[in-house]
Protein backbone atom coordinates (compact mmCIF):
# COMPACT_ATOMS: atom_id res chain seq x y z
CA UNK A 1 0.00 0.00 0.00
CA UNK A 2 1.23 3.20 -0.79
CA UNK A 3 -0.96 5.55 1.51
CA UNK A 4 2.24 7.11 3.58
CA UNK A 5 2.10 11.19 2.96
CA UNK A 6 4.76 12.70 4.79
CA UNK A 7 3.97 14.99 7.41
CA UNK A 8 5.74 17.92 6.14
CA UNK A 9 4.29 20.38 7.97
CA UNK A 10 4.41 19.52 11.29
CA UNK A 11 7.86 18.37 10.55
CA UNK A 12 8.88 21.14 9.54
CA UNK A 13 7.20 23.30 12.70
CA UNK A 14 9.08 21.26 14.45
CA UNK A 15 12.44 22.10 13.21
CA UNK A 16 11.76 26.20 13.23
CA UNK A 17 9.88 26.42 16.47
CA UNK A 18 10.92 23.30 18.91
CA UNK A 19 14.87 23.19 17.79
CA UNK A 20 16.50 25.84 15.52
CA UNK A 21 17.29 24.53 11.87
CA UNK A 22 17.61 28.17 10.86
CA UNK A 23 20.59 28.40 13.58
CA UNK A 24 22.23 25.47 12.65
CA UNK A 25 22.89 26.75 9.42
CA UNK A 26 24.97 28.96 10.58
CA UNK A 27 27.22 27.06 12.44
CA UNK A 28 30.28 26.92 10.54
CA UNK A 29 30.45 23.19 8.94
CA UNK A 30 26.66 23.46 7.68
CA UNK A 31 26.44 26.85 6.39
CA UNK A 32 25.21 25.47 3.36
CA UNK A 33 22.16 24.35 4.51
CA UNK A 34 19.79 26.78 3.74
CA UNK A 35 16.41 26.23 5.23
CA UNK A 36 14.60 27.14 2.66
CA UNK A 37 17.01 24.03 0.37
CA UNK A 38 16.50 21.54 3.13
CA UNK A 39 12.47 22.16 3.12
CA UNK A 40 12.65 21.68 -0.63
CA UNK A 41 14.62 18.41 -0.10
CA UNK A 42 12.13 17.09 2.82
CA UNK A 43 9.58 17.65 -0.22
CA UNK A 44 11.12 15.50 -2.33
CA UNK A 45 12.50 13.10 0.44
CA UNK A 46 8.97 12.31 1.46
CA UNK A 47 7.40 12.10 -2.51
CA UNK A 48 10.31 9.06 -2.88
CA UNK A 49 9.42 7.02 -0.23
CA UNK A 50 5.87 7.55 -0.64
CA UNK A 51 6.46 6.18 -3.57
CA UNK A 52 9.18 4.06 -3.98
CA UNK A 53 9.55 2.50 -0.78
CA UNK A 54 5.69 2.70 0.93
CA UNK A 55 4.35 0.52 -1.76
CA UNK A 56 6.70 -2.49 -0.86
CA UNK A 57 5.99 -2.48 2.41
CA UNK A 58 3.28 -5.29 2.12
CA UNK A 59 5.45 -7.23 -0.42
CA UNK A 60 7.99 -7.49 2.00
CA UNK A 61 5.96 -8.73 4.56
CA UNK A 62 4.19 -11.16 2.44
CA UNK A 63 7.42 -12.46 0.71
CA UNK A 64 9.88 -12.56 2.93
CA UNK A 65 13.54 -12.37 2.34
CA UNK A 66 14.65 -15.81 1.43
CA UNK A 67 18.24 -17.71 1.59
CA UNK A 68 19.03 -19.70 -1.48
CA UNK A 69 20.92 -23.60 -1.26
CA UNK A 70 23.69 -21.77 -2.30
CA UNK A 71 23.64 -19.33 0.81
CA UNK A 72 22.54 -16.24 -1.09
CA UNK A 73 19.65 -14.19 0.06
CA UNK A 74 16.97 -12.95 -1.73
CA UNK A 75 15.22 -9.49 -1.18
CA UNK A 76 11.66 -9.26 -2.35
CA UNK A 77 10.46 -8.74 -5.36
CA UNK A 78 11.01 -4.92 -6.01
CA UNK A 79 13.71 -4.19 -3.26
CA UNK A 80 16.69 -4.30 -5.30
CA UNK A 81 15.14 -2.00 -8.48
CA UNK A 82 14.05 0.78 -5.38
CA UNK A 83 17.42 0.26 -4.02
CA UNK A 84 18.99 1.08 -6.87
CA UNK A 85 17.04 4.15 -7.49
CA UNK A 86 17.73 5.63 -3.76
CA UNK A 87 21.46 4.56 -4.61
CA UNK A 88 20.70 7.09 -7.82
CA UNK A 89 19.14 9.72 -5.76
CA UNK A 90 21.69 9.97 -3.33
CA UNK A 91 19.90 9.58 -0.04
CA UNK A 92 22.15 7.71 2.06
CA UNK A 93 24.95 10.30 2.07
CA UNK A 94 22.61 12.83 2.67
CA UNK A 95 24.30 13.93 6.69
CA UNK A 96 27.86 12.43 6.10
CA UNK A 97 30.73 14.68 4.92
CA UNK A 98 31.37 15.74 1.16
CA UNK A 99 34.73 14.89 1.31
CA UNK A 100 33.66 11.27 0.76
CA UNK A 101 30.80 11.74 -1.39
CA UNK A 102 28.33 12.95 1.08
CA UNK A 103 26.21 16.07 1.46
CA UNK A 104 27.47 17.17 4.69
CA UNK A 105 24.28 18.32 5.82
CA UNK A 106 23.32 17.99 9.97
CA UNK A 107 22.77 15.09 11.43
CA UNK A 108 19.03 16.44 12.19
CA UNK A 109 18.43 16.61 8.51
CA UNK A 110 19.11 13.05 7.94
CA UNK A 111 17.38 12.39 11.18
CA UNK A 112 13.97 13.40 9.52
CA UNK A 113 14.28 11.56 5.90
CA UNK A 114 15.18 8.68 8.33
CA UNK A 115 11.84 8.85 9.73
CA UNK A 116 10.23 9.23 6.11
CA UNK A 117 12.19 6.17 4.92
CA UNK A 118 11.09 4.49 7.57
CA UNK A 119 7.27 4.87 7.91
CA UNK A 120 7.35 4.02 4.44
CA UNK A 121 9.01 0.59 4.84
CA UNK A 122 10.67 0.06 7.87
CA UNK A 123 12.03 -3.55 7.00
CA UNK A 124 13.40 -2.28 4.38
CA UNK A 125 14.89 0.91 5.81
CA UNK A 126 16.92 -1.33 8.27
CA UNK A 127 19.83 -1.75 5.04
CA UNK A 128 20.60 1.98 4.95
CA UNK A 129 20.13 2.18 8.63
CA UNK A 130 22.84 -0.25 9.59
CA UNK A 131 25.03 0.89 7.17
CA UNK A 132 24.71 4.36 8.45
CA UNK A 133 26.46 3.13 11.85
CA UNK A 134 28.86 1.73 10.25
CA UNK A 135 29.97 4.72 8.37
CA UNK A 136 29.78 6.64 11.27
CA UNK A 137 32.09 4.37 12.91
CA UNK A 138 34.79 4.28 10.04
CA UNK A 139 34.74 7.85 10.17
CA UNK A 140 35.09 8.35 13.64
CA UNK A 141 37.57 5.69 14.16
CA UNK A 142 39.07 4.07 10.82
CA UNK A 143 42.00 4.94 9.83
CA UNK A 144 42.81 7.22 6.54
CA UNK A 145 43.24 4.48 4.34
CA UNK A 146 40.58 2.20 5.57
CA UNK A 147 38.28 5.62 5.13
CA UNK A 148 39.67 5.81 1.36
CA UNK A 149 38.41 2.16 0.56
CA UNK A 150 35.22 1.69 2.11
CA UNK A 151 33.52 5.01 2.72
CA UNK A 152 33.13 6.67 -1.06
CA UNK A 153 30.87 3.49 -1.81
CA UNK A 154 29.13 2.93 1.36
CA UNK A 155 27.87 6.96 1.29
CA UNK A 156 26.39 6.16 -2.14
CA UNK A 157 24.91 2.96 -0.46
CA UNK A 158 26.85 1.00 -3.60
CA UNK A 159 28.03 -1.28 -0.16
CA UNK A 160 26.62 -1.78 2.37
CA UNK A 161 27.27 -2.45 5.98
CA UNK A 162 26.43 -4.09 9.16
CA UNK A 163 27.03 -4.60 12.80
CA UNK A 164 27.88 -7.92 14.27
CA UNK A 165 27.89 -8.01 17.34
CA UNK A 166 25.40 -10.52 18.99
CA UNK A 167 26.32 -14.31 19.69
CA UNK A 168 24.06 -16.85 21.11
CA UNK A 169 25.38 -16.44 24.81
CA UNK A 170 26.21 -12.59 24.32
CA UNK A 171 23.07 -10.83 23.77
CA UNK A 172 22.59 -7.65 26.44
CA UNK A 173 25.97 -9.27 27.79
CA UNK A 174 27.98 -8.15 25.15
CA UNK A 175 31.38 -9.38 27.15
CA UNK A 176 30.48 -12.64 26.78
CA UNK A 177 31.29 -13.01 23.16
CA UNK A 178 34.16 -15.51 22.15
CA UNK A 179 34.47 -14.92 18.54
CA UNK A 180 38.51 -14.87 17.95
CA UNK A 181 40.98 -12.55 15.57
CA UNK A 182 44.19 -13.84 15.03
CA UNK A 183 46.77 -11.86 13.52
CA UNK A 184 48.22 -12.76 9.87
CA UNK A 185 51.89 -11.86 8.64
CA UNK A 186 50.57 -9.49 6.57
CA UNK A 187 48.83 -7.31 9.02
CA UNK A 188 45.30 -8.16 8.47
CA UNK A 189 43.52 -10.78 11.01
CA UNK A 190 41.46 -14.07 10.78
CA UNK A 191 38.34 -13.93 12.31
CA UNK A 192 36.79 -16.99 13.52
CA UNK A 193 32.83 -17.18 15.13
CA UNK A 194 29.40 -17.59 14.69
CA UNK A 195 27.48 -14.16 14.99
CA UNK A 196 23.40 -14.32 15.68
CA UNK A 197 20.66 -12.11 14.37
CA UNK A 198 22.84 -9.97 11.63
CA UNK A 199 20.12 -8.33 10.27
CA UNK A 200 21.00 -7.88 6.29
CA UNK A 201 24.01 -10.29 6.73
CA UNK A 202 23.05 -11.28 3.50
CA UNK A 203 21.17 -9.59 0.85
CA UNK A 204 21.08 -8.90 -3.11
CA UNK A 205 20.35 -5.02 -2.71
CA UNK A 206 24.28 -3.93 -3.08
CA UNK A 207 27.82 -5.40 -4.56
CA UNK A 208 29.81 -5.88 -1.94
CA UNK A 209 28.58 -5.44 2.51
CA UNK A 210 31.14 -4.32 5.05
CA UNK A 211 30.84 -6.26 8.28
CA UNK A 212 31.50 -4.82 11.46
CA UNK A 213 33.03 -7.40 13.74
CA UNK A 214 33.32 -7.44 17.46
CA UNK A 215 36.19 -10.20 18.50
CA UNK A 216 38.60 -10.54 20.62
CA UNK A 217 42.10 -11.00 20.15
CA UNK A 218 44.93 -13.29 21.62
CA UNK A 219 45.27 -12.80 25.47
CA UNK A 220 42.67 -9.81 25.40
CA UNK A 221 41.20 -9.40 28.76
CA UNK A 222 37.85 -10.70 29.29
CA UNK A 223 34.46 -9.00 29.45
CA UNK A 224 33.61 -5.66 27.56
CA UNK A 225 37.56 -4.42 28.54
CA UNK A 226 38.86 -7.05 25.90
CA UNK A 227 36.80 -6.53 22.80
CA UNK A 228 37.99 -5.01 19.81
CA UNK A 229 36.18 -4.14 15.98
CA UNK A 230 36.91 -5.25 13.01
CA UNK A 231 36.27 -5.09 9.09
CA UNK A 232 35.21 -7.89 7.34
CA UNK A 233 34.23 -7.31 3.54
CA UNK A 234 32.00 -10.17 2.16
CA UNK A 235 34.17 -9.70 -1.01
CA UNK A 236 37.99 -8.42 -0.21
CA UNK A 237 38.89 -5.18 -2.23
CA UNK A 238 41.77 -5.32 -4.41
CA UNK A 239 44.59 -2.23 -4.17
CA UNK A 240 42.90 -0.13 -7.28
CA UNK A 241 39.33 -0.91 -5.38
CA UNK A 242 38.17 -3.31 -7.58
CA UNK A 243 36.30 -6.28 -5.92
CA UNK A 244 38.67 -9.64 -5.11
CA UNK A 245 37.58 -12.80 -3.64
CA UNK A 246 35.03 -14.07 -1.71
CA UNK A 247 35.45 -13.96 2.21
CA UNK A 248 35.48 -16.83 4.67
CA UNK A 249 31.77 -15.37 5.43
CA UNK A 250 28.62 -16.80 4.97
CA UNK A 251 25.15 -16.67 6.15
CA UNK A 252 23.90 -19.84 6.97
CA UNK A 253 20.47 -19.37 8.16
CA UNK A 254 17.93 -16.32 8.38
CA UNK A 255 15.23 -16.40 10.78
CA UNK A 256 11.54 -16.44 10.78
CA UNK A 257 9.78 -13.79 12.86
CA UNK A 258 7.06 -12.11 14.17
CA UNK A 259 7.74 -8.56 12.06
CA UNK A 260 10.03 -7.07 9.54
CA UNK A 261 9.86 -10.30 7.65
CA UNK A 262 11.77 -8.49 4.29
CA UNK A 263 14.84 -7.98 6.53
CA UNK A 264 16.96 -10.81 6.61
CA UNK A 265 18.20 -11.65 10.00
CA UNK A 266 21.21 -13.65 9.30
CA UNK A 267 23.04 -16.63 11.33
CA UNK A 268 26.60 -15.50 10.21
CA UNK A 269 29.44 -17.98 9.77
CA UNK A 270 33.15 -16.78 10.22
CA UNK A 271 35.64 -18.93 9.40
CA UNK A 272 38.98 -17.75 9.35
CA UNK A 273 37.84 -14.72 7.14
CA UNK A 274 40.05 -11.73 6.65
CA UNK A 275 39.54 -8.81 9.08
CA UNK A 276 41.12 -5.13 9.24
CA UNK A 277 41.23 -4.15 12.71
CA UNK A 278 39.53 -0.49 13.29
CA UNK A 279 41.64 1.67 15.59
CA UNK A 280 43.16 -0.49 18.90
CA UNK A 281 43.08 -3.74 20.27
CA UNK A 282 40.86 -4.13 23.07
CA UNK A 283 39.01 -0.84 22.56
CA UNK A 284 36.15 -1.79 20.47
CA UNK A 285 33.55 -1.53 22.87
CA UNK A 286 34.26 1.86 23.81
CA UNK A 287 34.11 2.87 20.22
CA UNK A 288 30.47 1.19 19.91
CA UNK A 289 30.06 3.61 23.30
CA UNK A 290 30.45 6.43 21.15
CA UNK A 291 28.58 5.86 18.54
CA UNK A 292 25.76 4.56 20.25
CA UNK A 293 23.62 7.77 20.57
CA UNK A 294 23.47 7.86 16.93
CA UNK A 295 22.50 4.16 16.70
CA UNK A 296 19.96 4.93 19.66
CA UNK A 297 18.18 7.62 17.93
CA UNK A 298 17.70 5.83 15.12
CA UNK A 299 15.89 2.94 16.73
CA UNK A 300 13.53 5.37 18.58
CA UNK A 301 12.39 7.38 15.45
CA UNK A 302 11.10 3.90 14.35
CA UNK A 303 8.59 4.15 17.17
CA UNK A 304 7.99 7.15 15.96
CA UNK A 305 7.79 6.89 12.33
CA UNK A 306 5.71 3.39 12.32
CA UNK A 307 3.79 5.10 14.81
CA UNK A 308 2.85 7.78 12.52
CA UNK A 309 2.16 5.87 9.68
CA UNK A 310 0.01 3.76 12.13
CA UNK A 311 -1.86 6.71 13.08
CA UNK A 312 -2.31 7.74 9.22
CA UNK A 313 -3.70 4.22 8.60
CA UNK A 314 -6.42 4.86 11.95
CA UNK A 315 -7.76 8.16 10.48
CA UNK A 316 -8.25 6.89 7.35
CA UNK A 317 -9.93 3.64 8.30
CA UNK A 318 -11.91 6.39 11.03
CA UNK A 319 -13.11 8.91 8.37
CA UNK A 320 -14.44 6.07 6.01
CA UNK A 321 -16.23 3.03 8.56
CA UNK A 322 -19.50 4.27 10.20
CA UNK A 323 -20.88 2.69 13.08
CA UNK A 324 -23.33 3.45 15.17
CA UNK A 325 -24.35 6.63 15.72
CA UNK A 326 -22.40 9.72 17.28
CA UNK A 327 -24.28 11.49 19.92
CA UNK A 328 -26.22 14.07 18.39
CA UNK A 329 -25.85 12.68 15.12
CA UNK A 330 -29.11 12.89 12.98
CA UNK A 331 -31.71 9.87 13.59
CA UNK A 332 -31.42 6.91 11.21
CA UNK A 333 -27.68 7.56 10.08
CA UNK A 334 -24.59 5.84 11.02
CA UNK A 335 -22.01 7.47 11.70
CA UNK A 336 -18.19 7.63 10.69
CA UNK A 337 -16.19 6.40 13.68
CA UNK A 338 -13.86 9.52 13.37
CA UNK A 339 -17.62 11.46 14.72
CA UNK A 340 -17.10 9.04 18.09
CA UNK A 341 -15.94 10.08 21.11
CA UNK A 342 -14.15 7.33 21.91
CA UNK A 343 -12.52 6.96 18.64
CA UNK A 344 -11.54 10.48 18.93
CA UNK A 345 -9.54 9.98 22.06
CA UNK A 346 -8.26 7.71 20.47
CA UNK A 347 -6.86 9.29 17.48
CA UNK A 348 -5.50 12.17 19.71
CA UNK A 349 -4.00 10.23 22.15
CA UNK A 350 -1.78 9.37 19.32
CA UNK A 351 -1.52 12.28 17.70
CA UNK A 352 -0.44 14.15 20.90
CA UNK A 353 2.23 11.72 21.54
CA UNK A 354 3.51 11.29 17.77
CA UNK A 355 4.11 14.93 18.04
CA UNK A 356 5.84 14.93 21.49
CA UNK A 357 7.96 12.10 20.40
CA UNK A 358 9.16 13.62 17.34
CA UNK A 359 10.16 17.05 19.17
CA UNK A 360 11.93 15.05 21.42
CA UNK A 361 13.85 13.09 18.86
CA UNK A 362 14.80 15.95 16.80
CA UNK A 363 15.71 17.76 19.43
CA UNK A 364 18.01 14.66 20.51
CA UNK A 365 19.52 14.83 16.83
CA UNK A 366 20.02 18.54 16.96
CA UNK A 367 22.07 17.72 20.21
CA UNK A 368 24.34 15.17 18.64
CA UNK A 369 24.86 18.04 15.28
CA UNK A 370 25.68 20.93 17.85
CA UNK A 371 27.71 18.45 20.25
CA UNK A 372 30.02 17.62 17.62
CA UNK A 373 30.24 21.20 15.29
CA UNK A 374 29.51 24.23 17.29
CA UNK A 375 32.25 26.62 17.31
CA UNK A 376 31.87 27.74 21.27
CA UNK A 377 32.53 24.64 23.61
CA UNK A 378 30.17 24.99 26.50
CA UNK A 379 27.37 24.50 23.74
CA UNK A 380 29.70 21.94 22.99
CA UNK A 381 29.58 20.43 26.47
CA UNK A 382 25.90 21.19 27.19
CA UNK A 383 24.49 19.31 23.96
CA UNK A 384 26.86 16.34 24.54
CA UNK A 385 25.54 15.98 28.07
CA UNK A 386 21.53 16.68 26.66
CA UNK A 387 22.40 14.56 24.15
CA UNK A 388 23.30 11.73 26.22
CA UNK A 389 20.87 12.41 28.36
CA UNK A 390 17.75 11.98 25.42
CA UNK A 391 19.19 9.07 24.02
CA UNK A 392 17.68 6.25 26.29
CA UNK A 393 14.53 8.48 26.57
CA UNK A 394 13.88 8.75 22.71
CA UNK A 395 14.87 5.04 22.44
CA UNK A 396 13.09 3.77 25.24
CA UNK A 397 10.19 5.52 25.19
CA UNK A 398 10.02 6.12 21.74
CA UNK A 399 9.83 2.76 20.61
CA UNK A 400 7.38 1.48 23.51
CA UNK A 401 5.27 4.37 22.30
CA UNK A 402 6.02 2.75 19.01
CA UNK A 403 4.07 -0.04 20.18
CA UNK A 404 1.46 1.78 21.65
CA UNK A 405 0.50 3.84 19.08
CA UNK A 406 0.38 1.00 16.46
CA UNK A 407 -1.54 -1.12 18.99
CA UNK A 408 -4.25 1.78 19.38
CA UNK A 409 -4.38 2.03 15.70
CA UNK A 410 -5.36 -1.55 15.33
CA UNK A 411 -7.65 -0.56 17.93
CA UNK A 412 -9.23 1.85 15.90
CA UNK A 413 -9.95 -0.82 13.12
CA UNK A 414 -11.40 -3.00 14.82
CA UNK A 415 -11.78 -6.39 13.73
CA UNK A 416 -10.68 -5.21 10.61
CA UNK A 417 -7.22 -4.07 12.13
CA UNK A 418 -6.40 -8.08 13.85
CA UNK A 419 -6.85 -9.69 10.23
CA UNK A 420 -4.14 -8.63 8.10
CA UNK A 421 -6.29 -7.11 5.18
CA UNK A 422 -5.65 -3.66 6.36
CA UNK A 423 -1.78 -3.22 6.75
CA UNK A 424 -2.41 -1.83 10.25
CA UNK A 425 -1.46 -5.54 11.71
CA UNK A 426 1.67 -5.38 10.09
CA UNK A 427 3.10 -1.97 11.71
CA UNK A 428 2.11 -3.56 14.95
CA UNK A 429 4.17 -6.72 14.05
CA UNK A 430 7.05 -4.90 12.77
CA UNK A 431 7.37 -2.18 15.74
CA UNK A 432 7.24 -5.33 18.25
CA UNK A 433 11.35 -5.71 17.55
CA UNK A 434 12.37 -1.92 18.32
CA UNK A 435 12.14 -2.41 22.47
CA UNK A 436 14.37 -5.36 21.87
CA UNK A 437 17.46 -4.19 19.88
CA UNK A 438 20.19 -2.01 19.88
CA UNK A 439 19.83 -2.53 23.33
CA UNK A 440 16.45 -3.36 25.07
CA UNK A 441 14.75 -1.24 26.74
CA UNK A 442 15.39 -2.59 29.63
CA UNK A 443 19.02 -2.07 29.38
CA UNK A 444 17.77 1.88 28.05
CA UNK A 445 16.53 1.97 31.98
CA UNK A 446 19.78 1.40 33.31
CA UNK A 447 21.69 3.33 31.76
CA UNK A 448 19.45 6.36 32.40
CA UNK A 449 19.76 5.88 36.09
CA UNK A 450 22.84 3.66 36.37
CA UNK A 451 25.07 6.46 34.20
CA UNK A 452 23.53 9.74 32.88
CA UNK A 453 21.78 10.83 35.96
CA UNK A 454 25.17 10.72 37.84
CA UNK A 455 26.41 13.33 34.64
CA UNK A 456 28.42 15.98 35.97
CA UNK A 457 27.49 14.67 40.36
CA UNK A 458 23.68 14.99 38.97
CA UNK A 459 24.17 18.70 37.37
CA UNK A 460 22.97 17.42 34.02
CA UNK A 461 19.67 16.18 34.90
CA UNK A 462 19.69 19.64 37.07
CA UNK A 463 20.03 21.74 33.86
CA UNK A 464 17.42 19.41 32.54
CA UNK A 465 15.00 20.39 34.76
CA UNK A 466 16.32 23.61 34.83
CA UNK A 467 15.17 24.10 31.24
CA UNK A 468 11.88 22.99 31.44
CA UNK A 469 11.08 25.13 34.94
CA UNK A 470 12.22 28.44 32.13
CA UNK A 471 9.46 27.37 30.18
CA UNK A 472 6.47 27.24 33.07
CA UNK A 473 7.67 30.37 33.83
CA UNK A 474 6.93 31.63 30.17
CA UNK A 475 4.01 29.30 30.58
CA UNK A 476 2.92 31.30 33.86
CA UNK A 477 2.79 34.64 32.55
CA UNK A 478 0.51 33.87 29.91
CA UNK A 479 -3.44 33.15 30.00
CA UNK A 480 -6.19 30.69 28.98
CA UNK A 481 -4.78 27.76 27.82
CA UNK A 482 -1.64 28.12 27.81
CA UNK A 483 -1.95 28.94 31.77
CA UNK A 484 -3.22 25.23 31.94
CA UNK A 485 -0.53 23.60 30.31
CA UNK A 486 2.32 25.85 32.19
CA UNK A 487 -0.08 24.23 35.78
CA UNK A 488 0.30 20.93 34.48
CA UNK A 489 4.02 20.83 33.44
CA UNK A 490 4.78 22.31 36.47
CA UNK A 491 3.29 19.58 38.16
CA UNK A 492 4.65 17.08 36.16
CA UNK A 493 8.28 18.70 36.81
CA UNK A 494 7.56 18.07 40.99
CA UNK A 495 7.06 14.52 39.85
CA UNK A 496 10.04 14.29 37.91
CA UNK A 497 11.78 16.07 40.88
CA UNK A 498 10.72 13.76 43.15
CA UNK A 499 11.21 11.26 41.60
CA UNK A 500 15.00 12.10 40.60
CA UNK A 501 16.10 13.29 44.25
CA UNK A 502 14.87 9.22 45.91
CA UNK A 503 17.66 7.88 42.75
CA UNK A 504 19.98 9.91 43.62
CA UNK A 505 19.53 10.28 47.32
CA UNK A 506 18.02 6.57 48.48
CA UNK A 507 19.09 4.84 45.24
CA UNK A 508 22.96 5.39 45.45
CA UNK A 509 22.97 3.48 48.65
CA UNK A 510 20.62 0.47 47.36
CA UNK A 511 21.67 0.29 43.97
CA UNK A 512 19.01 -2.72 43.71
CA UNK A 513 15.99 -0.61 44.60
CA UNK A 514 17.25 2.00 41.82
CA UNK A 515 17.50 -0.45 39.29
CA UNK A 516 14.25 -1.55 40.46
CA UNK A 517 12.86 1.55 39.41
CA UNK A 518 14.44 2.40 36.58
CA UNK A 519 11.82 1.37 34.20
CA UNK A 520 9.57 3.16 35.43
CA UNK A 521 11.89 6.26 35.59
CA UNK A 522 12.83 6.13 32.15
CA UNK A 523 9.17 6.50 31.03
CA UNK A 524 8.31 9.22 33.39
CA UNK A 525 11.24 10.98 32.67
CA UNK A 526 10.35 10.40 28.17
CA UNK A 527 6.65 11.36 29.20
CA UNK A 528 7.48 14.85 31.05
CA UNK A 529 10.36 15.71 27.97
CA UNK A 530 7.11 15.24 25.97
CA UNK A 531 5.51 18.13 27.58
CA UNK A 532 7.96 20.57 28.26
CA UNK A 533 8.59 20.58 24.50
CA UNK A 534 4.66 20.18 23.61
CA UNK A 535 4.40 23.34 25.99
CA UNK A 536 7.30 25.05 23.63
CA UNK A 537 5.35 24.47 20.69
CA UNK A 538 2.01 25.87 22.22
CA UNK A 539 4.18 28.92 22.99
CA UNK A 540 5.33 28.86 19.37
CA UNK A 541 2.21 28.48 17.89
CA UNK A 542 0.71 31.20 19.90
CA UNK A 543 3.46 33.59 18.99
CA UNK A 544 3.05 32.95 15.25
CA UNK A 545 -0.88 33.35 15.93
CA UNK A 546 -0.58 36.54 18.03
CA UNK A 547 2.12 37.84 15.12
CA UNK A 548 -0.37 37.07 12.26
CA UNK A 549 2.27 34.39 11.23
CA UNK A 550 1.23 31.34 9.27
CA UNK A 551 -1.74 28.97 8.93
CA UNK A 552 -3.98 29.92 11.89
CA UNK A 553 -6.22 26.60 11.25
CA UNK A 554 -2.77 24.72 11.85
CA UNK A 555 -1.27 26.49 15.12
CA UNK A 556 -4.64 26.34 16.53
CA UNK A 557 -4.32 22.50 16.16
CA UNK A 558 -1.19 22.91 18.01
CA UNK A 559 -2.16 24.16 20.66
CA UNK A 560 -4.81 21.81 21.07
CA UNK A 561 -2.70 18.90 20.97
CA UNK A 562 -0.45 20.27 23.29
CA UNK A 563 -3.08 21.11 25.69
CA UNK A 564 -4.58 17.63 25.43
CA UNK A 565 -0.60 15.91 26.02
CA UNK A 566 -0.69 18.03 28.99
CA UNK A 567 -3.74 17.58 30.55
CA UNK A 568 -4.54 14.03 29.44
CA UNK A 569 -0.95 12.38 28.85
CA UNK A 570 1.15 14.13 31.15
CA UNK A 571 -0.51 13.57 34.45
CA UNK A 572 0.28 9.86 34.18
CA UNK A 573 4.09 10.44 35.72
CA UNK A 574 2.17 11.09 39.02
CA UNK A 575 1.52 7.50 39.03
CA UNK A 576 4.50 6.28 38.16
CA UNK A 577 6.25 8.17 41.30
CA UNK A 578 5.65 5.32 43.50
CA UNK A 579 6.96 2.90 41.08
CA UNK A 580 10.25 4.06 41.39
CA UNK A 581 10.79 4.70 44.77
CA UNK A 582 9.34 1.63 45.68
CA UNK A 583 12.18 0.16 46.37
CA UNK A 584 12.81 -3.85 45.45
CA UNK A 585 11.45 -5.52 48.43
CA UNK A 586 8.16 -7.28 46.40
CA UNK A 587 11.00 -7.59 43.45
CA UNK A 588 12.89 -10.26 45.98
CA UNK A 589 10.01 -11.50 47.94
CA UNK A 590 8.22 -12.29 45.10
CA UNK A 591 7.89 -16.15 44.02
CA UNK A 592 7.75 -17.23 40.14
C1 LIG B 1 15.22 -8.87 14.34
C2 LIG B 1 16.50 -8.68 15.09
C3 LIG B 1 17.54 -7.97 14.52
C4 LIG B 1 18.75 -7.81 15.19
N1 LIG B 1 19.81 -7.19 14.57
C5 LIG B 1 21.04 -7.24 15.14
C6 LIG B 1 22.21 -6.82 14.43
O1 LIG B 1 22.12 -6.34 13.29
N2 LIG B 1 23.42 -6.95 15.02
C7 LIG B 1 23.56 -7.48 16.26
O2 LIG B 1 24.68 -7.59 16.73
N3 LIG B 1 22.48 -7.89 16.98
C8 LIG B 1 21.24 -7.79 16.44
N4 LIG B 1 20.13 -8.24 17.14
C9 LIG B 1 20.30 -8.74 18.48
C10 LIG B 1 19.70 -7.82 19.54
O3 LIG B 1 20.47 -6.66 19.66
C11 LIG B 1 19.57 -8.63 20.83
O4 LIG B 1 18.49 -9.52 20.66
C12 LIG B 1 19.35 -7.76 22.04
O5 LIG B 1 20.52 -7.05 22.34
C13 LIG B 1 18.93 -8.54 23.28
O6 LIG B 1 19.77 -9.64 23.50
P1 LIG B 1 19.12 -11.09 23.73
O7 LIG B 1 18.19 -11.33 22.61
O8 LIG B 1 20.21 -12.04 23.96
O9 LIG B 1 18.25 -10.94 25.04
P2 LIG B 1 18.77 -11.09 26.54
O10 LIG B 1 20.04 -10.31 26.70
O11 LIG B 1 18.79 -12.52 26.89
O12 LIG B 1 17.63 -10.36 27.35
C14 LIG B 1 16.40 -10.98 27.74
C15 LIG B 1 15.69 -10.08 28.74
O13 LIG B 1 16.49 -9.91 29.91
C16 LIG B 1 16.74 -8.53 30.15
N5 LIG B 1 18.13 -8.36 30.61
C17 LIG B 1 19.24 -8.89 30.07
N6 LIG B 1 20.34 -8.49 30.76
C18 LIG B 1 19.90 -7.68 31.74
C19 LIG B 1 20.52 -6.97 32.80
N7 LIG B 1 21.84 -6.98 32.97
N8 LIG B 1 19.73 -6.29 33.67
C20 LIG B 1 18.40 -6.25 33.52
N9 LIG B 1 17.74 -6.90 32.52
C21 LIG B 1 18.48 -7.60 31.65
C22 LIG B 1 16.52 -7.83 28.82
O14 LIG B 1 16.16 -6.47 28.99
C23 LIG B 1 15.43 -8.68 28.21
O15 LIG B 1 14.17 -8.24 28.65
C24 LIG B 1 18.90 -8.36 16.49
C25 LIG B 1 17.83 -9.06 17.07
C26 LIG B 1 16.67 -9.24 16.39
C27 LIG B 1 15.57 -10.07 17.02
Amino acid sequence: MSDYVAPLADMRFVLENVVDLPGLAKVPRFEHADPEMVYGALEEAGRFFSQEFAPLNRVGDEQHSRRNDDGSVSTPDGFSAAYRRYVDAGWGGVPFPADYGGGGFPWLVGTVIQEMMTAANMAFSLCPLLTQGAIDMLLHYGSEEQREIYLPKMVTGEWTGTMNLTEPQAGSDVGALTTKAVPADDGSWRITGQKIFITYGEHDLADNILHLVLARVPDAPPGTKGISCFIVPKLLVNDDGSLGERNSVECVSIERKMGINASPTCVMAYDGAVGYLIGEPNEGMRYMFKMMNNARLSVGLEGLAVGERAYQAAVAYARERRQGRAPGAPAGESSPLIDLPDVRRMLLTMKAQIEALRCVAYLNAESIDLANNHPDESVRQWRTELADLLTPLTKGWGTDLGVELTSLALQVHGGMGYVEETGVAQHYRDIRIAPIYEGTNGIQAMDLVGRKLGLRGGGVMADFQAQIAGTIDELGRAEGDLAVIGDRLDAGLSALRDATDWLMHEGLSDPVAALAGATPYLRLAGVTAGGWLMARSALAAQRLLGDGLGDAEFLEQKIVTARFYCDQILPQVHGLVPAVTAGADDLVAAHF
